[in-house]
């Protein structure tokens, strides 16, 4: 899976200044990885920040496991944020997270930009693993971890990710000034790319498996009338040209089955996301979707003292004000998990 983070360079070099941060913590001095903590968060989209202010407000000293690269998640690819309240004038997305993150820190988050890489949740007391093969231990702990972009599943897709295939408009735009580029997929992610990409490229060819987007209306809208942007109704991806670069795409019409070229140096694939378990997978009770499975409104897993909120359990609604709002719940459920353990 690509993952979070951008698919190419760029991708790196944002990660970079949160690489440089890897090791910085914020406040609670007083922890130490032996200690048993109330609460680690692992995973610093909306729904990990918002757990960790209200968490910490309730001074249950919260450890937020941010991740490296993918630390701030999916808001960090992203422009601007038109639909998130309080911002009248929209905000850019890595604003935003950036936002959050000082938020949860005003409050006294510690917060370590390290990957998770093992997690036991047996017992009262769970273990986390990050990659330095450090363990913490917390009596509760919530899972926001996100999603990660979907492939295709083409065998070249892969071998030319980073040489013309990418996910991330924001981060590799930027190499296709007066290119032709394509776009896959009808949702709203694939009008935001193909949008963005208007800023540098010379056309920006949207491929769409039907003839009608599954994008709201205003982005829709906004694509539909642009006039760099042209449309491929009905048509699937076969495969992905080209040696060391792209040079195109092989398409297939999906009502009559005609293959045709279209000549692209840049591919940029938004087709949705799935959700990231691979930590949880065998550990967790998961739903039909692949999310994590939590108990009605609730954040509570199948596991207790386990929670789980944002994009991780919501196969439906998937916004950053949806996952806010979900990664409170996780935070007050526990609260309430908590006052009882410590009863
Ligand atoms: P999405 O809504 O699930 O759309 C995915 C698109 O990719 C669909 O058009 C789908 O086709 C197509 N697709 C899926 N698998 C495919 C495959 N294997 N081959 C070809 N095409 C494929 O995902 P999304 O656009 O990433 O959006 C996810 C959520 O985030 C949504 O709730 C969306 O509203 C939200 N979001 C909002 C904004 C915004 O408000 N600015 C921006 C980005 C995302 P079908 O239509 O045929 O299923």
């Amino acid at each position: 899976m690509p993952g979070n983070s951008c698919a190419m360079w760029p991708a790196i070099e944002a990660g970079a200044s949160t690489k440089e941060e890897v090791h910085r913590s914020v406040s609670n001095a007083e922890n130490t990885a032996a200690e048993v903590r109330d609460v680690i968060i692992v995973g610093s989209g909306p729904a990990g920040y918002t757990a960790a202010v209200y968490t910490a407000r309730a001074n249950l000293k919260p450890l937020l496991l941010a991740g490296s690269v993918t630390a701030g998640g999916e808001l960090m690819n992203t422009t601007d944020v038109e639909n998130y309240p309080g911002f009248p004038d929209g905000i850019m997305g890595p604003d935003l997270m950036e936002n959050f993150e000082k938020q949860a820190a005003r409050f006294g988050t510690e917060i370590q930009f390290e990957d998770v890489t093992e997690l036991d949740l047996d017992g009262d007391v769970k273990t986390v693993t990050i990659g330095t093969g450090e363990t913490f231990k917390a009596r509760s702990i919530i899972l926001s971890t996100g999603s990660a972009y979907r492939e295709l599943g083409l065998p070249n897709e892969k071998r030319l990710s980073g040489h013309g295939v990418s996910w991330c408009a924001t981060c590799d735009g930027f190499f296709f000034k007066d290119q032709d580029i394509a776009v896959i997929g009808g949702g709203d992610s694939a009008m935001e790319e193909a949008l963005f990409l208007t800023k540098f490229a010379k056309s920006v060819t949207v491929v769409h498996r039907r003839d009608t987007l599954r994008a709201s209306k205003i982005m829709a809208d906004r694509a539909l009338a642009h006039e760099k942007i042209s449309f491929v109704w009905n048509t699937g991806v076969e495969d992905v040209l080209g040696q060391d670069k792209v040079t195109g795409l092989r398409l297939k019409n999906l009502l009559d089955g005609a293959e045709t070229e279209l000549a692209v140096t840049g591919v940029f694939v938004a087709i949705g996301n799935d959700p990231r378990t691979d930590l949880v997978k065998g550990k967790l009770e998961l739903t039909a979707e692949g999310t994590i499975a939590v108990d009605g409104r609730t954040s509570k897993t199948s596991v207790q003292g386990v929670f789980a909120a944002g994009d991780v359990i919501d196969p439906t609604y998937r916004q950053a004000i949806t996952a806010s709002g979900s990664g409170c719940v996780a935070a007050l459920d526990v609260e309430h998990y908590l006052a009882d353990f410590h009863a």
